[in-house]
């Protein structure tokens, strides 16, 4: 006997049906995200016809219906059941959204799957392919969609089974059982009578739905024993309750204790908030403590995590409006490193109107991949697939942005702990430093120096602002870590130059013949100890209108002499050391480019061999060899 009118599917998803029912696919669990995310966007449409058009969206006899999402599930009946207060479905949508009319993303979907080497990955973005509720089929064999719309008087019910090429729609036998929104009941597989537990669906709907707006909760029962005193029914005075406070009691099973009948078991059924901080970032930051922005960074960051040393929390608008909430943590999170660049997650979440579009995407360059934080945008369409995306111009505006307030988020923790605070000691009185220890910054900085490096190096626009927020050990530092500002604060008036010296340690450099002119003439040396500091002064160039001078290279200059003088000096030395250069030409021939004497004053030292002004330097060769270039 045919339940109601019978449609059949668009034949493409009928395709694509057959593919997801009859999936193998391992990581099933995305069917409630979808399931959640579809709820969620169903109150988002609510809300926002209610508000344009109150009267026809009011619900008769109702003031208000709450805004929210609950799960249930049944063991025994081995159901799952997703219900929300959203805009609903009239029948004749339910005909047309769940299965007549073609949607592009269909056949885009088709595609990923065939064309990708990795099937399990297409199927979990199932959802960007504007095809997500499709993927409760995924864990069910049959599907029920209950749906009461305020357009419509009766609510609606549509059916479909393994696949099939057709599916229901009927009037809801049971009447308005809603008083607006969709009630999904999904008919467990065998092989997915997991999801009928409340710590699976606890875990899996806390890690999808932290980040939806609307509460999202699931019912869990539990068993008491009550005192069992009153003659009367005690499920009509537990009914009255249950209304208050939104908790079902039922009796499930009397008891007979053979001692005395005082006691029975009562199953009692309540509701618990999954994500109890919804959506952090769409609220003011006003009303947001640093407790709630702690409990979020472990949401994104794991309960183990260590705690960050800063935030950004900021709206952008103008052309292209978007929330952010970014963290700067501690350490090198564990899912990025320098090197593994393929790594999965990505730290950074992008969502559309608050549903999670991607936690993979490079939303930050990989230099910053340590960050963690949320991006969302109410300018980008809601189905788009990865690839779109990419080329998406509006990402490309919010890219942009985020990454100049990750870097300004770095600096303001520098700016605001470079400095070695005194500690307090058990009286208050503050404990003057030792001379060992090192400023918050700086212990940051020494974790996290390869990527500010890297990022000198390669993000061209940025580099002035990232170059602030480098530090280096120097001639004059005494082991202390300084900025480049620092140095041109210290600069000599003569000095145009930021002079560097390379080498493999701040000790050895330390001992450097190279640096004797330095010392006589008092000028401070940046110590490169780093392989890729040498890199990195040939891409800055200059900071603040000063080059970056290498003290080992042969046309090394100082201001501090006359040009004149300079040539008078050469010019009389090289008239009297004539017979020795000529003696170490011969000596040398073949091993050095050139024998000649030196521009420069040399101090204590007789001879220094010493690179081309456009050849690497001494340390860069070394480095080079070491990687075999
Ligand atoms: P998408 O959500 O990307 O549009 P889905 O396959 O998840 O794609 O859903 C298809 C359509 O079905 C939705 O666009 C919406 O119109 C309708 N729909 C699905 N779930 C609900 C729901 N819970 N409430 C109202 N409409 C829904
Ligand atoms: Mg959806």
């Amino acid at each position: 006997v045919e339940k109601g009118e019978v449609y059949k599917f668009e034949a493409e998803v009928h395709r694509m049906l057959d593919i997801v029912v009859n999936s193998l696919y391992q990581n099933n669990d995305v069917f409630l995200r979808e399931l959640i995310s579809n709820g969620s966007d169903a109150i988002d449409k609510f809300r926002y016809m209610s508000l344009t058009e109150p009267e026809k969206y009011k619900v008769e006899g109702e003031d208000e219906v709450p805004l929210e999402v609950k799960i249930e599930y049944d063991a025994e009946e081995q159901t799952l059941t997703v219900r929300d207060t959203g805009i609903g479905m009239t029948h004749d949508e339910l005909v047309s959204n769940l299965g007549t009319v073609a949607r592009s993303g269909t056949t885009k979907f088709m595609n990923a799957l065939k064309e990708s080497g990795n099937a399990d990955s297409t199927m979990s973005q199932i959802g960007q392919f504007g095809v997500g509720f499709y993927s409760a089929f995924l864990v069910a064999d049959k599907v029920t969609v209950a749906s009461k719309s305020p357009l419509d008087s009766v609510q609606y019910v549509w059916e479909s089974e393994n696949g099939s090429a057709s599916f229901n729609v009927y009037p809801d036998p049971r009447g308005n059982t809603l008083l607006r929104g969709t009630e999904i009941t999904l008919h467990l597989k065998e092989n997915a009578l997991e999801y009928a537990d409340p710590d699976r669906l606890r875990e899996l709907a806390k890690h999808y739905s932290e980040f939806v707006v609307y509460p999202i909760s699931l019912r869990t029962t539990k068993t008491i024993r009550v005192l069992d005193e009153e003659e009367e029914d005690p499920t009509k005075a537990e009914t009255e309750d249950d209304k208050k406070d939104d908790e079902e009691i039922a009796v499930e099973e009397e008891e007979e204790s053979p001692k005395e009948k005082k006691f029975k078991d009562l199953k009692t059924h309540q509701y618990e908030v999954l994500n109890g901080n919804p959506a952090l970032w769409t609220r003011d930051k006003e009303d947001i403590s640093e407790e709630e922005y702690k409990s979020f960074w472990h949401t994104l960051a794991g309960e183990q995590a260590e705690e960050y040393v800063g935030h950004s929390h900021f709206t952008a608008e103008g052309n292209i409006n978007f929330k952010s909430l970014l963290y700067l943590p501690n350490e090198v999170p564990a899912h990025y490193r320098l090197g593994s660049i393929d790594n999965v997650e990505k730290g950074m979440r992008l969502f559309v109107r608050r549903v999670l579009i991607s936690d993979s995407f490079e939303l930050l360059p990989r230099y910053l991949g340590f960050i963690r934080g949320v991006v969302d945008s109410d300018d980008l369409p809601l189905n788009v697939n990865r690839e779109t995306l990419q080329e998406s111009k509006i990402l490309q505006v919010i890219k942009k942005k985020v990454v100049r307030k990750a870097i300004d988020m770095i600096k303001h923790f520098a700016d605001e702990n470079d400095e070695i605070k005194d500690e307090l000691d058990d009286e208050g009185n503050p404990i003057e430093p030792d001379d060992q220890a090192v400023s918050k910054y700086i212990t940051w900085y020494k974790k996290f120096s390869p990527n500010i490096k890297l990022g000198v190096i390669e993000d061209e626009p940025n580099r002035a602002k990232l170059s602030k927020l480098l530090r280096f050990q120097t001639s004059k530092s005494e082991g202390k870590f300084i900025s480049l500002d620092k140095y041109v604060e210290n600069m000599k008036d003569w000095q145009k130059n930021i002079y560097v010296l390379g080498g493999t340690s701040a000790e050895e450099i330390a001992k450097s013949p190279f640096l004797e002119t330095a010392k006589e003439k008092d000028v401070e040396v940046l110590f490169l100890t780093d392989a890729i500091d040498e890199y990195l002064v040939k891409q800055i160039v200059d900071y603040k209108n000063n080059k970056f001078m290498h003290l080992s290279s042969e046309g090394v200059k100082f201001q501090d002499e006359s040009a004149d003088l300079v040539a008078r000096r050469e010019k009389y030395y090289r008239k009297k050391f004539k017979p020795l250069i000529e003696w170490l030409r011969k000596l040398y021939q073949g091993s050095v480019l050139r024998v000649q004497v030196a521009k420069r004053s040399l101090g204590q030292i007789p001879a220094v061999v010493s690179s081309s002004d456009f050849g690497n330097s001494a340390n860069m060769e070394r480095i080079l060899r070491a990687q075999a270039f």
